[in-house]
């Protein structure tokens, strides 16, 4: 599968898309936490003052407050409008970042003598797995560690066990750069973590019993996640559990099971109400396409002095990699990058090279620099 004619766009989807940082902020390539609107950041200091003219600080209300629980259910709101998600889904936010999550599933929806399976595409699927592994009887359906995440699987390619209670599978390899451009068909409940590409492109959450997203990538604040769930799904766990460890508990709670991280959500609430500003997925594609298609094709057209092994036609729009033909030719690449203005381009340390992760939110003028600078370089080092 590769990305639609809506997701191959050839010029920036809208003006309304992050151009340039403003002045003493520099481009940043961080894979997460990541660079933000800088829209949502003034309205966070505003709002840190004095939330909606109430005299009360953001992080000074209490979460069981009228204020408060509107900018919940704004939040909520917004992630479902976002998601397109029917009153069959629960919308929910959790404390805890997306590992918390792969620990919890296991416990939630795999009892004694139970099975769940994983396709492993990326350190963060091999994660869930280890996780899950610790507990619970799991299993491998693809095993990318062993073609090194060069790809994702093709269509039928992993084993789904019979009664496995779910399949996980990671959306986009944050460290390879590589990406589903589908989610995968299947018969068994499948959860995606959408970490590194919620909201990035239209995606059929449908087709998932879960989706679960940790804020720092696309949504803005780290240590809590966005979970979309299939409301049968949720209600399918253990009750053998503490409420604060079980999915559904916090879906019923509103998000508000105990003290929520109040922050992180109102910040996880801009961010959806952002998306759906800018045109939403859709809109959010072709700008991303744009994007990585620059810097991608600042790889291709380098001569082979750029390089990544792997597999184009499941290559990510969000974390571009790519490497010069020598480690300390890429130690000095990162190095000049930043006198140029251009951070956070180090590779992930399993992967090595260099890694642009370029979100929802990343400037587009930061990657016609990037391109150019590639360009640049290569001249002079090749
Ligand atoms: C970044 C990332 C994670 C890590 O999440 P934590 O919040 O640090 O636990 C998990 N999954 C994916 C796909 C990621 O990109």
């Amino acid at each position: 599968m590769t990305p639609t004619a809506a997701m191959q766009a050839t010029s920036p989807a809208s003006t309304l898309f992050p151009q340039t940082p403003s002045k003493g902020r520099v481009y940043n390539f961080s894979a997460g936490p990541a660079c933000m609107p800088e829209c949502v950041l003034e309205q966070i200091r505003e709002e840190l003052i004095d939330c909606r003219g109430g005299g009360i600080g953001l992080l000074e209300l209490s979460h069981r407050g009228a204020l408060y629980e509107a900018l919940n259910n704004e939040a909520e709101a917004a992630c479902r409008k976002a998601a397109g998600v029917g009153s069959d889904y629960a919308v929910f936010f959790m404390p805890g970042g997306a590992t918390v999550q792969f620990g919890l599933l296991p416990l939630n929806f795999v009892g004694e003598g139970e099975t769940a399976t994983y396709i492993d595409t990326s350190i963060w699927s091999y994660k869930a797995y280890t996780e899950a592994a610790r507990c619970r009887n799991v299993s491998v359906a693809f095993d990318g560690r062993a073609i090194k995440y060069a790809r994702v699987p093709k269509k039928g390619e992993f084993a789904e066990p019979a009664g496995a209670k779910y399949l996980l599978y990671c959306q986009n390899n944050t460290v390879e750069g590589t990406t589903f451009w589908a989610p995968p068909e299947t018969t068994l409940p499948l959860i995606g973590d959408a970490t590194s590409d919620i909201f990035s492109r239209p995606w059929d959450f449908t087709k998932h019993a879960m989706v679960l997203a940790a804020g720092q990538k696309n949504l803005g604040a780290s240590g809590a996640s966005l979970i979309i769930a299939r409301k049968d799904f949720i209600a399918s766990a253990t009750t053998k559990l503490p409420t604060i460890l079980r999915f559904e508990d916090h879906a019923n709670a509103g998000s508000r099971l105990n003290t929520p991280p109040t922050f992180a959500v109102r910040v996880m609430g801009l961010m959806a109400e952002w998306t759906l500003k800018v045109g939403g997925p859709t809109a959010i594609a072709k700008n991303n396409a744009y994007k990585a298609n620059l810097i991608w094709d600042a790889v291709d057209n380098s001569g082979g002095f750029y390089s990544w092994p792997a597999e184009k036609w499941c290559r990510s729009h969000l974390n571009v990699c790519f490497k010069t033909p020598k480690a300390d030719l890429d130690a000095k690449f990162v190095a000049d990058a930043e006198s140029h203005g251009l951070f956070g381009l180090l590779g992930h340390r399993e992967a090595g090279g260099m890694r642009a992760s370029i979100y929802n939110a990343f400037p587009v003028h930061g990657c016609e620099l990037l391109a150019q600078f590639m360009g640049d370089f290569a001249k002079k080092n090749g």
